[in-house]
């Protein structure tokens, strides 16, 4: 099986393992009964704009953003990090494909776009002592070979009882599979997924939670 050259599988791939639930049609129950209906228009509007871009597959789906909408709003996140997609990103384009809607929704001056790799940027935030222990919340949805390098830096970025939330954690169900039936170009993320969820939960620092939603999405609240 083919996937696109950024490592994440292509479409072909993922019309066979859509979503983590026992048949497709319950991820569609989900999404009709629970999320589709109570959809932010703005974020109903990204999702259409992206709809045919060509890195569809790395979107994350609406049942997880709805998760971590509801996160957000338990913990009253003010102070907070994307880095993948929206906020720091590598690829601006990506960016401007949402920014006009971000817009129109009003919200722009709440979002700080850095385009340059993740690693980078935490190294400079490191650098101002008042940015530790300082965030809120944290979603990573970046490279999966450096997740946990960010996930060092993240714990002294984000405060005590902050939320860091790290997305494709079970890496299209690859995880559990034997390795004869991965394929190929999967094998590289998903044995550094596999060795990144062992250290998580190794880590008597944070409290862990990972749901079976969208790819598989851990949820860390550090502890100390
Ligand atoms: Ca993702």
């Amino acid at each position: 099986m083919e996937e696109a050259t950024n490592g994440e599988p292509n479409e072909e791939f993922l019309k066979i393992k859509k979503g983590l639930l026992q048949s497709d049609e319950l991820l569609q129950y989900i999404l009709e009964t629970s999320v589709y209906p109570r959809e932010p228009q703005p974020l109903k509007e990204i999702r259409d704009a992206s709809a045919h871009h060509q890195k569809k597959m790395m979107l994350t789906t609406p049942d997880a953003g709805q998760l971590m909408v509801l996160l957000l709003k338990l913990i009253n996140a003010k102070k907070t990090i994307e880095i993948g997609i929206i906020a720091i990103d590598i690829d601006r384009e990506a960016f401007e494909l949402g920014f006009p809607i971000i817009e129109k929704a009003g919200v722009q001056h709440k979002i700080d776009f850095i385009e340059a790799p993740g690693l980078e940027v935490l190294d400079r935030l490191l650098e101002d002592p008042n940015n530790e222990d300082s965030f809120d919340y944290v979603f990573v949805d970046a490279d999966k070979d450096n997740y946990i390098n960010y996930h060092e830096k993240l714990m002294k970025l984000v405060k005590i009882g902050g939320l860091i939330l790290y997305d494709n954690t079970l890496w299209f169900g690859t995880v559990a599979l034997p390795n004869c039936l991965v394929p190929e170009k999967m094998k590289y993320n998903r044995d550094h997924i596999i060795k990144f969820n062992k250290a998580l939960s190794d880590d008597s620092r944070i409290q862990i939670s990972q749901v079976p939603v969208g790819d598989g999405l851990t949820i860390c609240r550090r502890l100390y």
